[in-house]
């Protein structure tokens, strides 16, 4: 019996032909590669402007920058998402402000978001959290009269769709993770989408030093012209080398979201006759990648969420803990504010079940069978 893993990622001969060429033409760093893995991301997620960087981590950075955020602002996130989400604003001296969400998507909503708005709140990260798409219109309803600037990280969610489009195609800003443990990879990697010229414009020079001329617009020329750097910049730079991999992965796209929500549907289909297991679902609005296939164990169910853990992992069967809270991490312990409920409950009832392209049947059915089997045994 081999191990399941929770994710695996997708790569091949493909892939390694991409690097090697990329090797070959002598140019590694930020260049041609990147400047076409862009164009193309653009493209496949219907966005005006598309900025690769290093992270998703320095796109959610680089995206409260652009929109105006401060030192010393509120920026209301939700708790329940990777710790990425609440590091963000600190960078920057803004305080992240905790939103709850709704237990059945694990999002925060219209309504979770007004609660937590402050006087000083200048822009609400919204997540599409295990690529489950969050309900933007109803949350830019909210924030736009109030000139709030609502980023959108979609971290998780390239694939999924909301309101017959890309998730983030509707969002002023989006943020997306390129992390093997998402659902397209290029290693680490991140890119910013955005249908603001200045903000693409000011993203893309201060993912490199804020420099007034491109490393690769200078090594274009014998005699580089001279450069400025307009304000204190980073160096969050994708390589080509990345984006090699990130044009051949994006072209699976298609592929591998497809394959994704066929075995989503067999989980659900299987999970149904489970009392108490709950498998994340489509919300009304929109479809989901599944990059976190996660369920939420409760009574009837005869094992509590750890207990059910320890199960699977007997089966040489490694799920995961769910989403976690940042609100009760010693990192932003500081920050936490108003009970947040449904996000606690959330976070400590659901596991995420090993979902990845190349999964069997029979490895499924593995799942399926260490499920069934645990819900037939009672309480030691
Ligand atoms: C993974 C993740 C991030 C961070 O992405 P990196 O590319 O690893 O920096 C941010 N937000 C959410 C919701 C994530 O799941």
């Amino acid at each position: 019996m081999s191990r399941i893993n929770v994710m695996q990622p997708w790569l091949g001969a493909e892939e390694i032909a991409a690097v090697t060429d990329v090797i070959s033409s002598g140019w590694i760093a930020q260049g041609p590669r990147v400047a076409a893995f862009e164009e193309a991301f653009a493209a496949s997620q219907q966005a005006d402007h598309a900025v690769a960087v290093s992270s998703c981590t320095a796109a959610l950075h680089l995206a409260l920058l652009v929109a105006g955020v401060e030192t010393g602002d509120d920026v209301v996130v939700p708790s329940f998402s990777f710790v990425a989400t609440a590091n963000a604003p600190t960078y920057i001296g803004a305080r992240p402000v905790f939103a709850d969400i709704d237990p059945l998507t694990g999002n925060v909503t219209g309504e979770t978001i007004r609660s937590a708005l402050t006087g000083r709140t200048s822009a609400v990260v919204a997540v599409d959290q295990g690529g489950v798409p969050v309900d933007l219109a109803e949350i830019r309803a909210v924030c736009d009269p109030l000139g709030i600037v609502v980023v959108e990280d979609a971290a998780c969610a390239i694939g999924s769709t909301y309101r017959g489009q890309p998730v983030g195609a509707d969002a002023e800003i989006a943020a997306w993770s390129f992390h093997p443990r998402k659902i397209v990879t290029t290693g680490e990697g991140g890119m910013i989408t955005t249908s603001r010229p200045l903000w693409a414009a000011r993203a893309r020079r201060l993912r490199e030093h804020s420099m007034s001329v491109s490393a690769a617009e200078r090594h274009g020329s014998v005699l580089a012209p001279p450069e400025e750097y307009t304000e204190v910049g980073f160096n969050y730079r994708m390589t080509d080398l990345q984006a090699a991999v990130g044009l051949v992965q994006l072209q699976k796209l298609p592929e591998l979201v497809e394959r994704r929500r066929q075995l989503a549907e067999v989980y659900a289909k299987q999970l149904e006759d489970i009392p108490g297991l709950r498998p994340v679902a489509d919300p009304p609005w929109g479809t989901s990648n599944f990059q976190s296939f996660w369920i939420e164990v409760s009574d009837p169910y005869p094992w509590d969420r750890e207990g059910l853990l320890a199960h699977l992992a007997s089966y040489d069967i490694s799920a995961r803990r769910g989403i976690m809270t940042s609100h009760r991490q010693p990192a932003h312990a500081k920050f936490a504010g108003g009970p947040l409920l449904a996000s606690e409950q959330l976070s400590d009832s659901t596991l995420i079940l090993p979902l990845f392209h190349q999964m069997s049947e029979s490895e499924q059915a593995r799942v399926i069978d260490a499920l069934r089997s645990a819900a037939e045994e009672s309480h030691g």
